[in-house]
């Protein structure tokens, strides 16, 4: 549940900013206006990244293309309904699996990592 924390630290970012530019922006304070931007802009950057990720799962993928798995719950690409399945990590503090088409590289769904 590492990627929540991230999500939930990326929302408290943005809270912050946004609570800073809004005491900034009364008072005419240039140097906090750049700072709450900035924190809001961030903030909301991180949020809506990893939101994005939790949404497009295995679950999403399976109701978005249910021609794309089989029967035995074998997935295969929607693009070229290729069987293998690659396994990348993404990095970037995002603690988040890509599944891509071994073929021809779309990617088709994410997962937290494990
Ligand atoms: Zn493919």
């Amino acid at each position: 549940m590492k990627r929540n924390f991230t999500k939930y630290i990326g929302l408290a970012f943005f809270v912050a900013g946004v609570c800073i530019l809004i005491f900034a922006l009364s008072t005419g304070q240039i140097f906090f206006i750049l700072f709450g931007g900035i924190w809001t802009a961030v903030g909301f950057y991180k949020f809506s990244r990893i939101r994005k990720l939790q949404t497009k799962n295995f679950a999403w993928y399976k109701n978005k293309y249910p021609g794309a798995i089989s029967e035995q719950g074998k997935v295969s690409c929607y693009a070229c309904s290729n069987r293998s399945v690659r396994i990348r990590n993404l990095f970037q503090g995002t603690f988040t699996r890509e599944h891509l088409c071994g073929e021809c590289g779309a990617t088709l769904f994410y997962s937290e990592e494990g």
